[in-house]
């Protein structure tokens, strides 16, 4: 999970940002996927669109260790 999506609450939620000295925005879904775009009507079709097109960054599973207790694999 990266800075960005660490910041997010609840599974409904979107962010735009916008790179500071650039035209560019970064959309990042709540489920971590990160578009850039000039277009913010193009970005927000493909927010809307999640998870069509949406490819959230790849996290390794937790080590057998830190999952909690009773938790069904
Ligand atoms: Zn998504």
């Amino acid at each position: 999970m990266n800075e960005r999506v660490a910041m997010l609450r609840g599974d409904a939620v979107y962010r735009v940002h916008w790179k500071l000295g650039t035209d560019l925005l970064v959309g990042v879904c709540h489920c971590g996927a990160e578009h850039d775009s000039e277009d913010p009507v193009e970005l927000w079709d493909w927010l809307l669109a999640h998870p069509e097109g949406h490819r959230p960054p790849v996290a390794a599973p937790p080590p057998p260790d830190r999952r909690p207790a009773g938790a069904l694999v």
